[in-house]
């Protein structure tokens, strides 16, 4: 007989990858089998919100999540400018799985509307550990390495990603 596995989806942007997500991570891989992590909005890039690849985020993800003790898949997720059809978008590319763990409130409804249940882990640190603070952080020269892992200030510092987000907040205004 073959055996069941349990797979368990995990997505978020990830611009960039940090501590709060490897935290939430670390305490999926202790209740399912295997891990999807979706990179969503995937085609964005270059932009002050969003400014990293899909493959530079994945570099972070893999290279921070080396000794992770769980099978994991990390995928690519791309926009869809239609909410009430995500969930059939999301599962129509994604390795197939039985739970999903997400704090975030539009995933959480989406999925919640296809009966597909939602557990939402407890935040670490959210004040310091989000996205947003830690690219602020990065525009104003704060210091934002003590939130992620030390891969990604390696990758961010490989494709020079403050400089490329402090240029791209700038304007040609004099
Ligand atoms: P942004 O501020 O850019 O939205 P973010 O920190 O919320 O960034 P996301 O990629 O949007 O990061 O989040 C992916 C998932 O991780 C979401 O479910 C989000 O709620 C969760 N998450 C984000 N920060 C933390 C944290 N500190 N602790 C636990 N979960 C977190
Ligand atoms: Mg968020």
């Amino acid at each position: 007989m073959t055996e069941i596995v349990v797979r368990g989806l995990y997505i978020g942007r990830f611009q960039p990858y940090h501590y709060g997500h490897q935290s939430v991570l670390e305490r999926i891989s202790k209740q399912v089998d295997e891990i999807i992590i979706g990179v969503g909005s995937a085609q964005m890039s270059h932009d002050i919100n969003n400014p990293f690849t899909a493959g530079e985020r994945i570099m972070m993800i893999t290279r921070s999540l080396e000794d992770l003790d769980c099978r994991y898949y990390v995928i690519p997720i791309e926009d869809l400018q239609r909410n009430a059809l995500w969930v059939a978008h999301v599962t129509s590319i994604s390795p197939p799985f039985q739970r999903v763990f997400s704090s975030n409130p539009l995933v959480v409804q989406l999925f919640s509307e296809r009966n597909i249940p939602v557990e939402s882990p407890e935040m670490y640190e959210r004040k310091s550990h989000s996205g947003t603070e830690i690219r602020q952080r990065m525009l104003s020269g704060g210091d934002w390495q003590k939130l992620v892992p030390p891969a990604v200030v390696d990758v961010i510092e490989e494709i020079k990603g403050i400089e490329r987000l402090q240029r791209i907040a700038g304007t040609d205004d004099e």
